[in-house]
């Protein structure tokens, strides 16, 4: 199933070039009080939730994918991780350009782990990335993205993708500089997710996915996730080592080779084998 978030946080069934609105399926979420569980309730009971949206879908609202305004598809999410340097040839690129390094030594990620970026930092496709630090490189970096389904920790490699909920495409913006990764990739804007959640029966194995970004038709970024230094399973081992998971949380698997700037007035296309493909603007501040 793909599934949606789009317009005023309504929940669609994404169907070829169509959304059907099954927003009545919000209804079904259990009654929650202060102080709220972190992390997001829709993806924490999206098993249930899965058989009544296909009943709703049967005969419900349908609208033009074109013609709304696609959100994130995750809204809550509690933390994202993100990894760094996790295809051997960005790690070389990033190693001889000054640009990328910034003159420290780029470290594998074997040494670094993962980091984390901001929620604050997320927004969906139809939104604007905000390119306001003129005085700095601003790059692009296409990421395929899943989202941690139930509750986690100390999983291990051989059943971990038991633990995911789906799959979507994300934009890890970055200004280069000498900063922490955390401040320099969480800037508001900097975190795009969409254009829609592909659920993890439907999307299968993650293990050798063609993905591209490309800008005004040029190709950017083109590679494979069987390139991964650390693949979706391993990260999701790797981080519930340290941290418990929750529903809702976004794994963000790295970027490969091309990483370059982006200009205000920009279209990153980006597009992912399995999941479909989303323009994202850039504008000046
Ligand atoms: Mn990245």
């Amino acid at each position: 199933m793909r599934i949606c978030r789009f317009d005023d946080n309504r929940v669609g069934v994404v169907e070829g070039d169509e959304i059907v609105d099954v927003s009545a399926i919000l209804d079904r979420l259990p009654p929650v009080k202060w102080p709220y569980p972190r992390g997001d309730a829709f993806i924490a009971n999206l098993p249930d939730l899965m058989p009544e949206m296909r009943k709703i879908a049967a005969d419900g609202r349908r609208l033009k994918l074109a013609e709304v305004k696609l959100l994130s598809p995750v809204a809550q999410p509690g933390k994202i991780v993100a990894a760094p340097v996790n295809y051997k040839l960005h790690l070389e690129e990033a190693r001889a350009d000054q640009g990328i390094h910034f003159g420290s030594h780029v470290k594998t990620i074997e040494e670094c782990g993962v980091f984390l970026k901001a929620t604050s930092s997320m927004i969906g496709p139809a939104d604007p990335v905000v390119s306001d630090r003129s005085d700095r490189r601003t790059d692009h970096e296409i990421e395929l993205c899943f989202v941690i389904g139930k509750k986690a920790r100390h999983v291990r490699e051989d059943n971990a993708l038991d633990y995911v909920a789906g799959f979507m495409i994300g934009l890890d913006m970055t200004i280069r500089g000498p900063e922490e990764r955390s401040y320099r990739k969480s800037r508001d804007t900097f975190t795009v997710f969409g254009p829609w959640l592909v659920t993890a029966d439907e999307f299968g194995d993650p293990s050798a996915v063609d993905f591209e970004l490309k800008i005004a038709g040029q190709t950017r970024q083109k590679a494979n996730t069987r390139d991964l230094i650390f693949d979706c399973r391993k990260l999701i081992a790797y981080a519930s080592e340290a941290y418990t998971l929750e529903p809702g949380d976004v794994f963000m698997t790295g970027t490969p080779e091309g990483v370059a700037p982006v200009e205000p007035g920009d279209i990153l296309n980006c597009r992912i084998d399995g999941i479909g493909e989303m323009n994202v603007a850039v504008r000046a501040a």
